[in-house]
């Protein structure tokens, strides 16, 4: 691209690589024990520290404990009145073990062609592209049409508690103005045939709900015979709920995103066999096949002190998924399996969302990445877990995820998110510098 058409982002798509490796060589681990969590702060500091030098200024808040560093700032639109972009992203990463890597996962490595390391595709990458963007713009005096408040974000690995959800709670007024919001977990292609690809936009993300079983039985010597234990009760309940298939509810986004594979591929996904269907989408299958239906997947037990106690009491752990629309009727779906004899309550429970795939917005999304690779189209997903769009949907706002990457056809990447060498390649990198780019200057 040329100078002239102001479309120059060669300092950008430079300087990303490298704020993305310096961001996860910054270990910023969330183990989800607050006691344990370390680095946010610094990462924070890192960022503010790479807005200020280009001039803007930044707001550092600590979301409900020490350490839990998030930044902000701000970039003035030419039209005050419409409401402003928030883009934001979380700076936390969950654990990696350096024994099963190829590369120390906090390295940063730049080597074969890709950043290396915990946070590459989750969500460093996104981190680095937005810092490299907003650096661009501030330098070359660029105004986009509207607001834009960056948020670099801690705690989104342990759902938002010491993050987004603190902050929309207790910091409101950060958010004032915000009407839409892009941030992670969509953007990256799928290659649906030769060149041929597929950007995935995330308009919807299922409910977690994390259930707590309980069931009551008399308490005894093992010994003994005995027809009211508490575990006999437990086991049958969570082995029914663990194979339980519930219905297949078709929701807008999946809708579209199936209509859209079809054209695209010329598959057909039968209503029958969508199980079927959806599994032969590859890399994808996995991640698509679990917005089909909700998902009650017990997770953890805890009964008993002693092989010759019986327990009077038994507990399970059970992570649920649902469906946007879906959350009432998958309750009773969820008592009538159990029964009067098995208690159960919430331990953490936040709702599915959803937005529709319309509006001048994802307009600029498909025109920004069309521009990029000639051929592509933009569609719809719905994301089967969850992200800190659910704690600015409360707010009101419209949430997207788009985080651009142009990938490799064979890469396998949503196996690298948590996964062990985690890594984003450098020109999807550079690509998606040059997408934001596009993106925000139409926003
Ligand atoms: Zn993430």
């Amino acid at each position: 691209m040329s100078e002239q058409s102001g479309h120059d982002t060669s300092v950008a798509e430079a300087e990303v690589v490298e704020l993305t490796s310096e961001l996860i060589r910054i270990d910023t681990t969330n183990t989800g024990d607050p006691a344990t969590v370390v680095g946010e702060r610094a990462a924070a500091e890192y960022v503010a520290e790479k807005l200020a030098e280009v001039g803007y200024e930044t707001t550092y808040v600590e979301s409900g404990a020490k350490g839990r560093g998030n930044v902000f700032a701000r970039l003035e639109g030419a039209d005050p009145s419409r409401g402003a972009l928030l883009v934001h992203g979380h700076l936390d990463v969950v654990p990696a073990d350096p024994h099963e890597w190829s590369v120390h996962p906090f390295s940063g490595a730049v080597q074969d062609g890709y950043v290396w390391g915990r946070g590459a595709v989750d969500m460093k990458d996104m981190l680095g592209m937005t810092l490299a963007t907003a650096r661009r713009f501030k330098r070359d005096g660029i105004v986009p049409p509207r607001d834009i408040i960056f948020a670099f974000l801690a705690d989104e690995e342990a759902a938002g508690d010491y993050g987004s959800q603190w902050l929309v709670r207790n910091r409101p007024e950060l958010f004032e103005g915000a009407t839409e919001a892009i941030s992670e977990v969509g953007g990256f292609s799928i290659t649906v045939k030769d060149g041929v690809r597929a950007y995935l936009i995330e308009t919807a993300e299922k409910g977690i709900a994390w259930m707590k079983l309980r069931t009551r039985g008399r308490a005894g010597h093992g010994s003994m015979v005995h027809d009211d234990n508490a575990v006999t009760k437990l086991t049958q309940a969570v082995a029914k709920l663990g194979t339980h298939r519930f219905p297949i509810v078709m929701t807008d986004s999946v809708r579209e995103f199936l209509a859209a594979m079809s054209e695209l591929t010329g598959m057909d996904f039968d209503e029958d066999d969508l199980d079927g269907t959806v599994g032969k989408l590859g890399t994808v299958a996995r991640m698509i096949g679990a917005t089909l239906r909700d998902t009650a997947n017990p997770t953890m037990l805890d009964a008993g002190y002693k092989a010759n106690v019986i327990p009077s009491v038994a507990e399970a752990i059970v992570d649920c998924r649902v469906l946007p629309g879906r959350e009432a009727a998958f309750e009773r779906e969820l008592d009538e399996l159990l029964g009067p004899d098995v208690e159960r309550e919430w331990v953490s429970k936040l709702p599915p969302v959803e937005t529709t795939f319309d509006g001048a917005l994802v307009d600029a999304m498909t025109n920004s990445i069309v521009a990029e690779d000639p051929g592509a189209r933009a569609i719809p997903y719905m994301l089967s877990g969850g992200t800190d769009a659910k704690a600015f949907s409360s707010l009101g706002i419209r949430c997207f995820g788009f985080a651009p990457l142009r990938l490799p056809a064979d890469l396998d990447f949503s196996a690298l998110f948590h996964g062990v060498d985690e890594r984003v390649p450098v020109d999807a990198l550079q690509f998606g510098t040059r997408v934001l780019d596009r993106f925000l200057r139409d926003c």
